[in-house]
């Protein structure tokens, strides 16, 4: 493409945006650590999705100072629900560095800003065009998407090998003038305009430049390389109770979920059934022999790079001290206490049916809902404990 006419592109492009962007509380703001709680937010996540957890989070941590002295199980308590929590861990990091190395001030320069944990390429463009219109190309998923099609590139993106051709397409086009506001404006073009699906090309500012619309050949772009399907894991976890506490345990803070507390539990082997994977996993995990009551629910989830399908089981303690073998820390909790800690999503998805389970089994004897010693016997005593009482009074087991 001619340079006027990549000039002419930019400013259709820049034109547009300014016009029809969309009303976000990321935008039109010049504090650069809101900036990039936005776009650390927004990696992988829909703009539906992070817009309530973006103003929760600022309102808890209103500032860079903020972030890096709060404790980290805040931090995640905050991004809980919002996934890849390797994130939220790199933030709180890379705030305290910033704290402790910069004085609290954010680097302007691409090696110091980029040197921070979680900063990648595509957030350290983003934080540095947009906050200090540094001239820095961002390239995401669809930033790819405009650009394949624009361009008609063969690479498929969803190869690393791509990466640098993409970036250097994104970089020849970027508007050094305006770099923040021309990113900003090629991502919400890929958003809003040309989508994965049905783009909208009859309303699209770069239309006349686009080389996929101009030979009909939009459906060809984006080209994508086959994927395998991810694997699925079969996974047992169990809710021990003791003395009317559930036992939960923290994840070691670096890796997949790192910090998070969760149930106990682990991988299914091919020799063995769910229920006794529950009760081998919690032996080795935190060293204590429990018995299981009764199954809860099964729970599907979906990581990035595999599935999870999660057998649930009720379990009482039976004798053992905890020492742990994988996580770093446990505590023993009441259920209404679970709200104060951090877990993944996939725990999340079966708490009210625990709950339910747990306080179907309270009106059958006659303890109150928080009785230690009382719960302990009633719990205990309930070898297939998911009972409830009928309407004509009589204890009915629970479907399952
Ligand atoms: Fe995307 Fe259509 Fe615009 Fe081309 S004309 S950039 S395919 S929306």
């Amino acid at each position: 493409m001619e340079k006027k006419e990549v000039k002419a592109l930019r400013k259709a492009l820049i034109d547009w945006y300014l016009i029809n962007q969309r009303d976000l509380p990321w935008r039109k703001i010049s504090d650069p650590y809101a900036i990039w709680v936005s776009e650390a937010m927004l990696q992988q996540t829909q703009v539906a999705t992070v817009l309530p957890y973006y103003d929760r989070f600022l309102k808890r941590f209103a500032s860079l100072r903020h972030l890096a002295r709060a404790n980290l199980q805040d931090v995640l308590k905050a991004w809980e629900g919002l996934g890849y929590y390797a994130r939220a861990r790199n933030l709180h990091h890379a705030a305290g560095i910033v704290l402790d190395q910069h004085g609290g001030t954010i680097p302007q320069n691409w090696q110091d800003f980029r040197i921070l944990p979680g900063v990648g390429d595509y957030i350290a463009a983003a934080v540095l065009s947009i906050a200090f219109s540094k001239p820095y190309a961002v390239v995401d998923g669809n930033v790819k998407r405009v650009l394949s099609r624009l361009f008609v590139m063969e690479e498929p993106v969803n190869q690393s090998p791509s990466k640098k051709i993409f970036q250097q397409a994104a970089a020849d086009l970027l508007d050094e003038q305006s770099p923040g506001t021309f990113n900003q404006a090629i991502m919400e073009l890929g958003a809003m305009i040309c989508k994965s699906r049905n783009p909208l090309c009859q309303t699209c500012p770069v239309q006349t430049w686009c080389r996929a619309y101009q030979t009909g050949r939009i459906s060809e772009f984006p080209r994508k390389a086959k994927k395998q399907a991810p694997p699925q894991y079969k996974i047992a976890v169990g809710v021990v109770f003791k003395n009317g506490r559930v036992l939960i345990t923290r994840r070691k803070p670096e890796g997949l979920l790192g910090g998070l507390w969760e149930f106990p539990g682990g991988k299914i082997k091919k020799s063995e059934n769910a229920a006794t994977a529950c009760l081998r996993e919690i032996m080795e995990e935190v060293n204590l022999t429990v018995k299981v009551d009764s199954p809860l629910c099964r729970v599907k989830h979906a990581y990035t790079h595999f599935k999870i399908q999660m057998e649930v089981f009720c379990c009482s303690y039976i004798s053992g001290r905890v020492k742990l073998n994988g996580p770093v820390d446990h505590r023993w909790i009441r259920l209404a206490e679970l709200e104060k800690f951090p877990l993944p999503k996939a725990n999340h998805k079966f708490l009210s049916q625990l709950k339910d389970w747990y306080y179907s089994l309270m009106e059958v004897g006659s303890g109150n809902a928080e009785g230690g010693k009382e719960r302990k016997s009633e719990v205990k005593n309930s070898e297939y404990g998911s009972r409830k009482k009928g309407q004509d009074g009589k204890v009915r087991r629970r479907g399952h």
